[in-house]
């Protein structure tokens, strides 16, 4: 960091730091950015003069509520939910729903400050905002996921709606739920609105919406890879997770040539030295329970327990799990197995410690905020389909979400001129953190 930089940080970290003292994650997210594009306000008088980052960093508001529901043994369960309304300003408040056990405001006040500049990246209409509970639904029956679901809708939906508020899944958050959550706002309000997105089709879902986070992934690694002149074909990919970024990232990525060769969970990872065959992908992607730890030989597949995706030989990493799953040990790891880039999957999957000596490595690294975009960018084209009480096809979906991946990767290569890395290469974690402040600068210049 340059010593403009730095001295333009401290101050506001300070400001900030007195308001969110001790919200870990959030001051971690804030700073990452804060870091990039202080100078960049600097620069502006406009910008500087309307506190454009500060403002930023204060949510429009933040919905706390409890969600009181029943287990199947008929006790009383207590958990507390979330909804953060970061910002309105480009479109209705727009991000996902994550149960996770721990889930804490200051995780859902990061990933809606994230999701401010991730959606500003894809040029659609979407403000920000995130959202969930501190829930766990692993192990939890059918009936109790659905009593969860109702009675976490039933706080949520005064809250939300089509031109309000659009939540969509995420961790822990998938079709299923959304249709129930559906169900609740529509008898709430009496009237059909595409008020969530990630819906199953047949209940206005969009197509592939499924597949799009971790399509787009793939879409925006192929065109970081084509500006540096190489191609996906035959490059080793190191995954992390096994939900539903990595398993659809997995199987672009192949079909485009690529070897798979790790996915991971809370156990331990999934190694196949030769890379993952699709019988291989779809026998660990339906294995359930402990049978999924021990592969059947023919798959060419070995499970480590405790084991970590990032010391294998690859290419490229693709971390598609969780916030700061990988450390300086990871990264340290990652440069010694051979890997040139890493393109994220995950919201901010990365300690600032793993970034920078990836960064000092000459790793091009891919940001979230980018890189996994396709998501919220196809839950914006599902809000454009339900609002048109229209339905688009799979391959216009793909084409769409596809041309947004390269439009996004274009505006960060517009910016290479003051975000480049030491060897001359795009910085792409500045650029696309730059890139999504000037949209929301502009915005709230325009809004005066
Ligand atoms: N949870 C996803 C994300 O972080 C999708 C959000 C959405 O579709 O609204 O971008």
């Amino acid at each position: 960091m340059t010593d403009r930089a730095d001295a333009l940080l401290s101050p506001f970290m300070e400001r900030v730091t007195a308001r969110h003292d001790g919200e870990a994650e959030f001051l971690q997210a804030v700073t990452e950015i804060a870091r990039d594009v202080l100078t960049v306000e600097k620069a502006h008088s406009a910008y500087t003069r309307a506190r454009v980052l500060e403002r930023l960093t204060e949510a429009d508001r933040v919905i706390s509520f409890a969600i009181t529901w029943e287990d199947d043994s008929g006790d009383v369960q207590i958990n507390r939910g979330w909804r953060v309304q970061h910002s309105n300003l480009l479109g209705p408040y727009k991000g996902g729903l994550r149960w996770v056990p721990g889930l804490s405001a200051s995780v859902v006040k990061f990933l809606a400050f994230e999701q401010a500049f991730k959606n500003a990246l894809t040029g659609l209409p979407l403000g920000a905002a995130k959202g969930g509970a501190d829930f766990d639904p692993s192990g939890q029956s059918e009936a109790e996921i659905k009593r969860f679901a109702t009675a976490f809708m039933t706080q949520l939906a005064p809250h939300i709606g089509p031109e309000t508020d659009v939540p969509a899944g995420d961790i822990g958050v998938g079709g299923q739920e959304i249709g129930v959550m559906a169900q609740v706002w529509m008898q709430q309000a009496r009237r059909w609105g595409g008020v969530l997105t990630g819906k199953p089709v047949a209940l206005g879902g969009s197509a592939l919406r499924r597949e799009a986070t971790g399509y787009g992934l793939v879409y925006f690694t192929a065109a970081m890879l084509d500006a540096t002149g190489e191609g996906l074909e035959d490059k080793r990919i190191a995954l992390s997770g096994r939900g539903n970024v990595s398993r659809y990232a997995a199987r672009k990525a192949m079909e485009q040539g690529a070897c798979v060769i790790t996915m991971s969970g809370r156990d331990g990872t999934w190694y196949a030295a030769d890379g993952f065959s699709a019988d291989a992908l779809d026998w660990l992607l339906t294995a359930e329970g402990d049978a999924a730890f021990a592969p059947p030989k023919h798959l060419g597949l070995r499970f480590e327990e405790g084991g970590r995706p990032w010391d294998k030989p690859c290419d490229i990493a693709m971390p598609c799990a969780t916030q700061n799953e990988i450390g300086l040990k990871d990264a340290e790891a990652l440069t010694e197995a051979g890997c040139r880039y890493l393109a994220e999957g995950a919201n901010m999957p990365l300690t600032q410690d793993a970034v920078a000596h990836l960064a000092s490595a000459g790793v091009l690294q891919a940001p979230g905020k980018a890189a996994n975009a396709g998501g919220v960018a196809v839950s914006g084209f599902e809000m454009q389909q339900n609002a048109a009480f229209a339905r688009w096809s799979a391959t216009q979906v793909d084409t769409c979400l596809r041309d947004t991946m390269c439009a996004i990767h274009e505006r960060l290569i517009r910016e290479r001129q003051s975000c480049c890395t030491q060897t001359g290469a795009v910085d792409y974690r500045r650029a696309a953190n730059v890139a999504g402040y000037r949209r929301l600068a502009e915005a709230m210049i325009a809004a005066g």
